[in-house]
């Protein structure tokens, strides 16, 4: 740990808290108030809870956790807010906290503590994790899996060869003459089951004039380490992701996650106590770009063929309300010749995926998934199209409990397409 980290308290800051008017405009907003019609599971009650905790009238009791934990963080309430409250950074303060103060039971500690200390910041680890459920796809061992099991099987992701592990400390030129040289963060488990997402990303940042380096050293961002309230892990990480990157002269670091792009684009808040990094993790977050806001910002290559689709577009909580941004894929996505797209009805409420939600909360988040599928086939729509690959693995979850649609794609990835059938 930095030593000018170490001076940090992570917990609600009662400034922030005080912005709350208690009006209640954010609750209709909410998936879990209006799946469950608890005021202590919508913003304004569990802001009020922190405020008790934060005042020392309540303690940190079980009641309080499962409140906390069962947020799925997923800002929507943000976006509701008139008064500015910045919930994302409230709640993810308070699960600090709770890491900070309470001792979970050993199982939970001994499974989080293999996740987020041993896993994700460790290519070694993801390689083996990723040659285990290989053997397990291959053998279908997978089959045999009955009741809970079977249900979490169902959440996993698909291991795709070869990781995309093979691209690092790569740069792959433009197609063309280069217009930017952009720098790609290939996220952790991503490497492992979503090769074929982070290949397409870089070939249509080639097809787009972009110089795309892979840069060695980077690692996992943090993003899960933040939401679960393991700050410090982040803090290491964000560090080694800024050394990482700080020997190349980028014109953006790329990411194709939303969920990874939110908090890599909060890295300087992360880090704002670090003597060292804060300033260089100021300038690291204002070079992060989301790939469909990247794309949507520059002279797009037409040479696409028609892609005769119909697509229905699925806003990343943490595209739009923690990154606030909805145009750019929509406007890609209309971009390419032929594809039609069809709006659904609360595009931007929660699919359920939230992370890691959908295995600690499955209940709620099948829930949540079943009513986003109901709109989903309102539409016709074939294909789902989104810009996180969390929500991609839940809605093809989706596809396959409730139907729908046929097929989940990654915007990138419908671009991508559309490329390649115009140069075969
Ligand atoms: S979080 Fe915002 S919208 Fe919700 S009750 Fe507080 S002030 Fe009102
Ligand atoms: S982050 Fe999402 S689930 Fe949590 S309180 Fe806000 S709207 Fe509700």
């Amino acid at each position: 740990m930095a030593a000018s980290d170490s001076t940090l308290v992570d917990k609600p800051s009662t400034f922030d808290l005080d912005h709350c008017v208690h009006c209640g405009l954010c609750l209709n907003a909410c998936p879990t108030y209006r799946e469950l019609g608890v005021e202590m599971d919508s913003p304004r009650g569990r802001v009020y809870q922190m405020v008790q905790v934060s005042t020392g009238t309540a303690a940190i009791s079980d009641s309080y956790i499962e409140h906390i934990d069962l947020c799925l963080a997923c800002r929507a309430c943000e976006t509701a807010c008139p008064s500015g409250v910045e919930y994302g950074r409230l709640v993810e303060a308070a699960r600090a906290e709770i890491e900070n103060n309470v001792r979970r039971p050993w199982p939970a500690r001994l499974l989080r503590n293999l996740v987020f200390a041993r896993l994700l910041p460790s290519r070694t680890a993801l390689r083996l994790a990723g040659l285990g459920m290989l053997v397990n796809q291959k053998l279908g061992i997978r089959k045999l899996l009955r009741g809970r099991l079977a249900e979490l099987d169902a959440l996993a992701p698909a291991v795709e060869t070869p990781f995309f592990y093979r691209y690092y400390g790569k740069t792959l030129p433009a197609e063309g003459e280069p217009r930017y040289h952009v720098a790609l963060l290939g996220g952790c488990i991503a490497n492992i089951s979503f090769a074929r997402l982070n290949e397409a990303t870089v070939r249509v940042l080639r097809k787009n004039g972009c110089d795309v380096t892979i840069p060695h050293a980077q690692t996992c961002c943090g993003a899960l380490h933040v939401h679960a309230g393991r700050r410090e892990e982040a803090r290491e990480l964000a560090r080694r992701n800024i050394d990482a990157l700080a020997e190349g002269r980028y014109d953006a670091i790329i990411t194709n996650a939303a969920g990874c792009g939110s908090t890599l684009k909060e890295y300087d808040e992360l880090l704002e106590h670090n003597g060292e990094y804060a300033g260089k993790a100021r300038q690291f977050s204002t070079q992060v770009k989301d790939i469909t806001e990247f794309l949507a910002s520059i002279e797009l290559n037409p040479k696409m063929n028609e892609l005769p689709i119909t697509v229905t577009y699925q806003d990343s909580c943490h595209l739009a309300h923690g990154q606030k941004i909805r145009a750019a894929p929509r406007k890609l996505l209309r971009a390419i010749p032929g594809l039609i797209v069809k709006e659904m009805a609360l595009a931007d409420h929660c699919c359920g995926s939230a992370g890691i939600y959908n295995i600690l909360h499955t209940d709620m988040s099948m829930s949540l998934l079943e009513k986003k599928m109901d709109r989903v086939r309102d539409t016709h729509a074939e294909v789902i199209a989104t810009a996180n690959p969390g929500c991609m693995l839940q809605l093809e979850a989706g596809i396959r409990k409730f139907g729908g649609a046929t097929r989940v794609a990654h915007v990138v990835e419908l671009l991508d397409e559309a490329y390649r059938s115009s140069s075969r």
